[in-house]
C-alpha cells in the first residue's frame, strides 16, 4: 500500500520565483528522465519482480521517486505560480498560466505531455536493472545541468540532495545487478560463439581507431567487408518459401511492376522543362541559367 506523509523528504526554499527556471524543472516532473518516469518504471517492474530481494529494492526506489516527484512538483509550482498574473511570466510557459493557471502539469519543459512511452520495462531483471542504471545516470545529468544554470542557493541545495540520490540510487542498481552471476549476456540464451567476440569496422577513413572495445585479444577484428560479408559465408540474398498461389500472385506483380531500362517514356518533367530543366527526353531547353544573370532574375522575382 501507498500512503503519504504530509512533509516533504527535504526542505525546500526559493529565494525568488524564477517562471523560466520553473519551467525548465518540469522536464524532471513530467519529463523523459523525470522523477514519474522513475517511479513508474521502477515501480511496475517491482510488480513484475518474482524475486523477494530485488522486488523490495525496486518498490523501495519507485516509492522514493514519487517523493522526489513532490519535491520538484513542489519547487516547479513556486517558480511558475505567478504567471498566472504576469504577461511577461506567462511567456515562460504559456501552457501551464493560461491552461494551468499557475499550476504544475505532467508535461515537460517543452509542454509535451507525459507518456508511458518513457518507461523502458522488459520483465528480464538483467536487462531492466540495466536501464535503471542508465536511468539514473540520465536523472543525475539533467539536475546537474539544472544546478549549473540557477544562482538560487535554496534550489541549489534542493537539487544537490535530488542529485545526490540519483548517485545513490545507480550504486543500489548496480550492486543487484552484479549480485546475479551470470549477468551477461542478459536472458537464458547464449550467443553464438562465432559471432560473440567479432568487431566489424563499417565507418572507415581518417578517424579509424583501436582500442580495447575493437582490438587485440578478445577481439576478431573485421576491417575487409568485401572480402568476409555476407559474415555467414552464404550469398547475403534474402529468400522466402511461399505457396503456389502465393507465388503466382508475387511473380504477376513482379513482372508487372518490372522496370524496363531500354524504354525513354516521355514525363511531365519532360513537357513542362524550361530553362534551368537540364537535359530531358523532350530536348535541352537551354541548359541552367546563366551565373551572370542570376542576380537579375533575383531581382525579378523579389516582391514589388
Ligand atoms: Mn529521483
Ligand atoms: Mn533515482
Amino acid at each position: 500500500m501507498y500512503h503519504h506523509i504530509k512533509k516533504l523528504m527535504y526542505t525546500v526554499r526559493v529565494d525568488e520565483p524564477d517562471p523560466r527556471f520553473g519551467n525548465m524543472l518540469l522536464e524532471q516532473f513530467g519529463g523523459a528522465n523525470g522523477e514519474l518516469a522513475a517511479a513508474m518504471q521502477y515501480s511496475i517492474q517491482g510488480l513484475n519482480c518474482e524475486d523477494p530481494a530485488r522486488k523490495d529494492l525496486l518498490m523501495d526506489i519507485g516509492t522514493e521517486e514519487l517523493s522526489h516527484l513532490e519535491i520538484v512538483g513542489t519547487l516547479a509550482r513556486m517558480h511558475l505560480k505567478p504567471t498566472k498574473f504576469n504577461r511577461e511570466q506567462a511567456e515562460a510557459d504559456p501552457l501551464i498560466a493560461i491552461a494551468g493557471g499557475g499550476g504544475v502539469n505532467l508535461f515537460n519543459s517543452q509542454g509535451n505531455a507525459w507518456t508511458a512511452d518513457y518507461l523502458k520495462i522488459t520483465g528480464e531483471l538483467d536487462v531492466d536493472l540495466r536501464s535503471n542504471i542508465a536511468a539514473e545516470a540520465r536523472a543525475k545529468i539533467v539536475y546537474e545541468r539544472l544546478i549549473n544554470i540557477t544562482d538560487d542557493p535554496g534550489i541549489k541545495e534542493a537539487l544537490g540532495f535530488l542529485m545526490t540520490r540519483e548517485i545513490a540510487h545507480q550504486k543500489s542498481f548496480e550492486k543487484a545487478l552484479y549480485a546475479i552471476e551470470d549477468n551477461f549476456p542478459p536472458g537464458k540464451l547464449p550467443g553464438i560463439e562465432k559471432f560473440a567476440s567479432v568487431y566489424v569496422n563499417t565507418s572507415q577513413g581518417e578517424g579509424d581507431t583501436t582500442g580495447p572495445w575493437n582490438s587485440g585479444e578478445q577481439w576478431d577484428r573485421i576491417d575487409d567487408l568485401e572480402q568476409t560479408m555476407p559474415i555467414d559465408g552464404g550469398d547475403g540474398i534474402p529468400s522466402v518459401t511461399l505457396d503456389s498461389a502465393d507465388q503466382a500472385v508475387a511473380t504477376k506483380m513482379a513482372k508487372r511492376t518490372m522496370s524496363d531500362p531500354s524504354g525513354d517514356p516521355l514525363t511531365g518533367a519532360d513537357l513542362g522543362a524550361g530553362p534551368g530543366a537540364g537535359r530531358t527526353t523532350n530536348g535541352d531547353k537551354g541548359g541552367a541559367p546563366d551565373i551572370e544573370s542570376a542576380p537579375a532574375m533575383a531581382e525579378a522575382n523579389a516582391p514589388a
